[in-house]
């Protein structure tokens, strides 16, 4: 069976004593049945592995550079996430896809070079509204995954977290019905038996992002395909992400 996995997705918000103040309330007032992570912005990620040392918070990064050291002046290497105790990176993210240019290539390298540094991965995928509307969302996803996830092998997989995020469901308060949201997710999951294997496709962790709450986490987690949620905004307070975060399918 497949442990339903929550990840809160920080963006560009919380100076460190914010971070600090989210976290400790999450620890204090939190259970973690389910898997959860959260992924603060770089500057925070020194004090928050600190804080979360011990605990079951798992600690994420939000993107990461294509090189492990070198002149790349503003990047960050998974070299220097990995000594700040970090543990998974989120690859690919929309807001990484489209306002910085990152292709599927440059994401399938950042993919390669994070499994070689034995970090986790959430890797994600989605299609903006245009491509929904142009009836392209099932290829785009699919073609997404096909090269962000190119010369990857069965066995890598198992350290890869799969995030179906639609982009105009991201940060703009509509979500996908849960019915539109697994149909993506089966898809996604097929693609992988192809890929890979039966076996594969049943273990995948498959997550969905866009506007999730804790008024809509039931019924899309209620989803067979789903597998748990990348959040955003919702992530920001405890009284919003607690309840995604120990939601029970
Ligand atoms: C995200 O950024 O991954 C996201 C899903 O954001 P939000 O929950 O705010 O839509």
């Amino acid at each position: 069976m497949r442990r339903s996995y929550m990840a809160g997705n920080w963006k560009m918000n919380n100076t460190r004593s914010e971070a600090l103040a989210l976290v400790k309330e999450l620890l204090d007032n939190g259970s973690f049945k389910n898997k959860v992570l959260i992924a603060p912005s770089y500057t925070a990620l020194d004090a928050v592995s600190k804080a979360v040392e011990g605990t079951e918070l798992i600690l994420g990064a939000q993107n990461m550079s294509t090189d492990e050291s070198g002149a790349h002046t503003g990047e960050i290497s998974p070299v220097m996430l990995k000594d700040l105790g970090v543990e998974v990176v989120i690859l690919g993210h929309s807001e990484r896809r489209a306002i910085y240019g990152e292709t599927d290539k440059i994401i399938n390298i950042k993919v390669h070079l994070a499994l070689k540094h034995k970090l986790d991965v959430i890797f994600c995928v989605g299609e903006t509204l245009d491509e929904r509307e142009g009836g392209l969302a099932e290829k785009i996803v699919t073609d997404q995954v096909v090269e962000g996830l190119k010369g990857i092998s069965e066995d890598q997989l198992s350290a890869i977290t799969i995030a179906y995020e639609p982009v105009w469901a991201i940060g703009t308060g509509k979500t996908a019905t849960p019915e539109d949201a697994d149909d993506i997710h089966k898809v996604i999951r097929t693609k992988i038996e192809n890929i890979f294997s039966k076996n594969a496709a049943d273990n995948v962790i498959i997550q969905y992002g866009g506007s999730v709450k804790p008024a809509n986490v039931k019924e899309l987690m209620a989803k067979p395909n789903i597998d748990g949620a990348l959040v955003g905004g919702a992530a920001l307070k405890a009284e919003t992400f607690i309840p995604i975060m120990e939601y029970n399918k």
